[in-house]
């Protein structure tokens, strides 16, 4: 086991002068609260916080980071409690290893690779201290190293979460050290007799390669000697993971001990790394399309090294990279690097990429001096734009920010977004205007036959759910026109004493070539949808029917209908109290995405051949610029009353006893009819009705809603659009 003086030396030789009292406080506080505790190897469980710190410590991570290792598993496998933690330790501490706790409890679930990078992308945009990551990273570490006692099928699981997820992202931060070690200790798990035939094939030529790594190392250093350049060459066998992949990459056999052996030339400047490239390349042909600049042109992660491949004497090619030393460091332990080699150049790449955040870290290194000073900068926000959110199942959703439930429910499947009625983030209800946080976990709560209505459109956030919604509400609205077309015609066939049935009946049936001859399309589906939209009136496709004296003889048919009567037609009698100015025989009927009660401010608009749409003044819809001024037309409410409009309004409440008595009790002393009414309950002890109630004018709805609000137990009363179909 591990002394804990041990890691205390090897902290204080990276950070000389540096408080330790932390360290020490942090170490017999895990010893206390683990106490008792043992892992699946046998071992006090103590052990494992213990191997966390030392690796960070070695890593060089700063007292704080590496008592973080000490404490990382206080909160989640004990019974220690938050405030406890802040208290002692303060609220750098504390804010890490709730990080490292958070992180571990994401569910992961998949082995798609393109979900892959959207997990690993969403952790690093859940923290926001580079620390959370390194501390995890440690610790995945050590548990990947003692995988041996668990059960095979936790074993493999945590194995390819660490190849999908933790190698990866290790690599990203230019963690080399730690990246191969986690690929090789995976690989192990996920194919062990893979694993085992590749390790005995290569152990069975490690003679051979010593030599061939020996003889060209000899010669190396010699041309480099010659040149005067001062370089340290190292010659290695590769690791059996990466040697496994360019064995998948170019289907070689191993045969050839070249394939699996590596040089690696430190030289003391830039100016020598090129100059040991032109030397290598003077002695032995380059391989063509090998030869990459990683100087001049860094990866993301700040990585650095020329590369190249030569033919050696014998005819093989081998790999060769060459790198400054303080390039080498960087390359092995990437961001831990910075820790401790914070001066000097660290130059990277200009191009614009997902991990700029980590260039802009790079470039702050060079300026501040005080490592404190530098870790506070480090609080992250990687991904301002996105959010990462999860299914029930551990699925990753990647959306934008300001995405809501509904947009989530969208990229779920287009009939789940159809049906969404309400959604809960970690088991709790929110209102579908929530915006989601990194890490939500969602569920959505569907019902089947509920449609998306209009102002969904201002609720959400994602392309893919405004087009689903806009696709939807059109084919509703051409079905909706189509029934109302077919009706108006076959009320007006009723005058002559004419019946649809009889003028469609076969196909040289007298209205089949009604539709193509006023060119609104094809079929005599068209043309109903084209006299619901009010494109074509009765009066033109009429006259298409029957002979022009027979039209004329019938006195009702003589006078133009007034708005009012095609507002009955269309709407049933309750929109009679709107009138145009200026009457034309146009379509009326009340935005459903504002549903104007009587009494509002109303404003109307000539749509394109739907008749006038009658919105409230306050509808964002007029505001919002979709609408032509020069289409305005002013609409007034009527007098005498109506029989009222049909207004739905959800209210959420508190479930319990009496609370919905409570509100229909409210409904009826203001002599208000409830048309219908649906209850949901929900596991967290909240209920929600929709309710369709019937209202006189805005006085009346206005006296409900607050009326509704205070009652007790209530939390919120909305209303909602009508997107039911329209009576006629
Ligand atoms: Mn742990």
């Amino acid at each position: 086991m591990i002394r804990f003086e041990d890691i205390q030396e090897t902290v204080k030789g990276h950070h000389p002068g540096a408080d330790l009292e932390i360290l020490r406080k942090a170490y017999i506080f895990s010893a206390v609260e683990h106490k008792g505790q043992v892992r699946a190897s046998g071992e006090p469980y103590l052990v494992h916080p213990l191997e966390v710190a030392n690796i960070l410590a070695e890593m060089k991570m700063d007292p704080i980071c590496v008592a973080v290792g000490l404490l990382h598993d206080v909160l989640e496998d004990t019974l220690t409690t938050p405030d406890r933690i802040e208290e002692y330790f303060g609220s750098d501490v504390f804010h890490i290893v709730e990080g490292v706790t958070k992180i571990s409890k994401i569910p992961y679930a998949t082995t798609e690779e393109r979900q892959a990078e959207t997990y690993r992308k969403m952790l690093l945009a859940m923290v926001d201290d580079i620390r959370v990551i390194l501390v995890k990273l440690a610790d995945r570490l050590h548990n990947m190293r003692t995988l041996k006692h668990l059960t095979d099928e936790r074993r493999v699981r945590i194995a390819r979460e660490t190849m999908d997820i933790y190698a990866p992202l290790a690599g990203r931060l230019g963690m080399a050290k730690i990246k191969n070690e986690l690929e090789d200790l995976s690989f192990q798990f996920l194919d062990p007799d893979g694993y085992q035939s590749l390790a005995t094939r290569v152990a069975g030529k490690r003679k051979q390669a010593r030599a061939f790594i020996d003889k060209v190392r000899g010669a190396v250093a010699d041309k480099l000697t010659e040149a005067g350049i001062e370089a340290t060459i190292e010659g290695r066998i590769k690791r059996l993971h990466s040697i496994q992949q360019k064995l998948k990459r170019q289907r070689i056999d191993i045969d050839q001990v070249y394939d699996f052996v590596a040089l690696r030339v430190l030289v003391k400047s830039i100016p020598d790394c090129y100059a040991a490239l032109g030397v290598l390349h003077n002695t032995w042909r380059p391989v063509p399309g090998r030869v990459k600049d990683f100087i001049a042109m860094p990866r993301p992660n700040g990585y650095q090294s020329l590369h190249t491949s030569v033919i050696g004497d014998d005819g093989h090619p081998f790999e060769v990279q060459i790198r400054t030393r303080e390039m080498h460091n960087v390359a092995e332990e990437g961001i831990a690097a910075h820790w401790k080699y914070k001066e000097g150049r660290t130059g990277v790449g200009k191009d614009d990429d997902a991990f700029s955040w980590l260039r802009q870290l790079l470039e702050w290194q060079q300026e501040v001096k005080d490592p404190h000073e530098f870790l506070n900068s480090l609080k992250l926000d990687l991904y301002p734009e996105e959010v990462y959110c999860f299914t029930p199942r551990g699925e990753v959703k990647m959306l934008p920010r300001g995405a809501t439930p509904i947009d989530f429910a969208y990229a779920i499947h287009t009939e789940v977004g159809h049906q969404c009625v309400g959604a809960r983030v970690h088991g709790k209800m929110v209102p579908l205007r929530y915006k989601l946080q990194n890490g939500d976990i969602v569920e959505i709560l569907t019902s089947s036959g509920h449609k998306p209505s209009r102002d969904w459109l201002g609720l959400t956030a994602t392309n893919r759910a405004k087009a689903k919604i806009r696709h939807y509400l059109n084919t509703a609205e051409k079905q909706q026109a189509l029934e109302i077309g077919r009706k108006h015609l076959e009320r007006e066939l009723r005058r002559f004493d004419l019946s649809l049935k009889k003028v469609s009946a076969g196909s040289s049936s007298p209205i089949a070539s009604v539709a193509q001859e006023l060119g609104v399309g094809q079929r005599l589906e068209d043309l109903y949808v084209a006299m619901g939209y009010g494109k074509v009136s009765a009066r033109q496709v009429l006259s298409r029917l029957l002979p022009p004296e027979k039209l004329v003889e019938t006195p009702e048919a003589e006078k133009p209908r007034p708005v009012v009567d095609a507002v009955r037609r269309f709407l049933g009698r309750r929109e009679e109290h709107i009138t145009v100015k200026g009457t034309d025989d146009l379509l009326v009927y009340r935005a459903k995405c504002c549903n104007p009660i009587m009494g509002e401010p109303i404003v109307g608009y000539i749509t394109r051949g739907k008749g006038v749409s009658v919105h409230s003044r306050s509808c964002p819809n007029v505001q919002n610029l979709v609408y032509d001024p020069g289409r305005r037309i002013e609409v007034e409410w009527g007098h005498g009353g109506g029989g009222g409009y049909e207004v739905r309004l959800a209210v959420d409440l508190e479930d319990r006893m009496g609370a919905l008595a409570a509100v229909t009790a409210a409904l009826a002393s203001m002599k208000t009819d409830v048309r219908d009414m649906q209850v949901r309950t929900f596991d967290d002890n909240t209920a929600s009705i929709v309710l369709t109630v019937r209202i006189n004018d805005l006085k009346h709805l206005d006296k409900v809603v607050k009326s509704v609000r205070g009652l007790k137990g209530v939390i919120d009363v909305a209303r909602q659009s009508v997107t039911g179909s329209v009576s006629a």
